[in-house]
């Protein structure tokens, strides 16, 4: 099968990746651009921008268990906390420092004498100078701040941080509302002038599109030479979106929290952008199966729960539960499944309830109970499901060990039928 729209790198990986298991649209690899860097990087910040959850406040016990987990996950750099904010921050920071994880350790400061130097004394790796730069929040949080004095106090924030020794992400805050694109182009090559080894795009009330983002990062991209971050709130459901469309035009690190927990409705989820990456780009270089672990250890700790639906760690995400689809899946699980669970560390599911078929009732048998059972007796267990639908009141789906007991007494009955006769 020829595949013309595919240059041979776009066919080479797609190639990989079905051979991997992984069928994702051929269409994601026509006119694709070959990652120019090797390594993409997962700025996570389930510590710090996590925390800004309503009612979501860690231990430092809390953050350890978070963030050996992250680790084990392959993720390269954890944003740890807020250090100038109190001493339970500083105290948390500097017990993830003393952890010696292979990720590094970043810290979330303003453009501020007192919050660089907090960062420093916790001895992290690295720290995140956020400074605003929109026209609004130059006008209303800075007391209109000109764009000359802004690029001024950047460069002497920006230098101020690195003679500490430490990596320097420069954070535009509220970057995707600041309408002079040369501005904003200055601002980053100014700050790479001064020294920052990364440039973090922010959406921060998530109001670009994907296009709005491919668009600015490209052209900030065209102005330096040090990698982007992108960091995009969820509030249009479009954190993701945007996050990849920022990969797709030359961002190689992503700030992201596990389950998308963060400040209204939060940023782009770990989990999922690890999964696209993957699914999506061929980029696997993160411990995709320690994701179902890493969100539900999330969960349990904040108490923030997430909906059945949630892509890739929702309680339905890997569960079956149509008749057509089970038949698919019966026959070869491509048909309704572009990865297999077991990649983010799942199982597959199948749901057995008025919509579901002989196949739902096969597959439940024969993979999860151990059954043998005919096609027949598939056909009769269903038509009693069927039934306690239709004439009954029933409303839950059935649970193995239900179908189990259902199984058994349809058995039974074929057995005390054949002999009556
Ligand atoms: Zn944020």
């Amino acid at each position: 099968m020829t595949k013309k729209y595919l240059d041979e790198y776009g066919e080479a990986t797609l190639a990989r990746l079905n051979k991997e298991g992984i069928f994702p649209s051929p269409y994601n690899f026509a006119a694709f651009n070959r990652p120019s860097n090797s390594e993409y990087i997962i700025h996570e910040s389930t510590l710090r921008e996590g925390e800004q959850t309503p009612g979501v406040v860690f231990s430092i016990e809390d953050k350890k268990r978070i963030a050996e987990k992250l680790d084990e996950a392959g993720i390269q750099q954890i944003e740890a906390g807020f250090p100038v904010v109190s001493e339970k921050q500083r105290k948390g920071v500097k017990a993830l420092v003393k952890m010696n994880l292979n990720a590094e350790i970043i810290c979330f400061s303003r453009a501020k004498q007192m919050d660089i130097d907090a960062v420093a004394e916790t001895g992290a790796d690295g720290i995140v100078v956020s400074f605003s730069i929109s026209q609004y929040h130059r006008k209303y949080k800075f007391h209109g701040m000109s764009k000359e004095k802004y690029l001024n106090e950047l460069v002497h924030w920006v230098s101020y941080a690195k003679n500490y020794g430490l990596f320097v992400v420069f954070g535009a805050e509220d970057s995707t509302r600041e309408s002079d694109l040369n501005f904003l182009k200055k601002a980053f090559k100014t700050a790479e002038e001064a020294g920052a080894d990364r440039a973090r795009v922010v959406d921060t009330l998530g109001c670009v599109r994907p296009s709005g983002m491919t668009y600015l990062v490209r052209e900030i991209r065209n102005v330096i030479d040090i990698p982007i971050e992108v960091h995009c709130h969820n509030d249009m459901g479009l954190a993701l979106a945007n996050s990849l469309a920022a990969v797709e035009a030359g961002a190689t690190t992503i700030s992201a929290s596990v389950n998308g927990i963060g400040e209204r409705s939060g940023i782009a989820s770990t989990e999922e952008v690890i999964t696209a990456l993957n699914v999506l780009f061929g980029i696997s270089q993160f411990s995709m199966s320690k994701l179902t672990e890493l969100s539900k250890l999330v969960e349990n700790i904040t108490g923030v729960n997430m909906a059945v639906n949630k892509p890739i760690i929702g309680e339905n995400a890997c569960t079956h539960g149509s008749g057509i689809h089970q038949h698919g899946v019966f026959m070869n699980p491509v048909t309704y499944e572009s990865f297999h669970p077991k990649l983010i560390g799942r199982r597959r599911r199948v749901y057995i309830d008025e919509l579901c078929g002989t196949h739902g009732v096969l597959y439940i048998a024969e993979r999860e109970l151990g059954m043998n059972i005919s096609k027949d007796t598939a056909q009769k267990v269903l038509s009693r499901i069927k039934t306690s639908y239709s004439h009954g009141a029933r409303r839950s789906a059935y649970t193995p060990s239900e179908l189990k007991r259902l199984i058994i007494e349809v058995k039974g009955a074929e057995v005390s039928g054949t002999n009556n006769s």
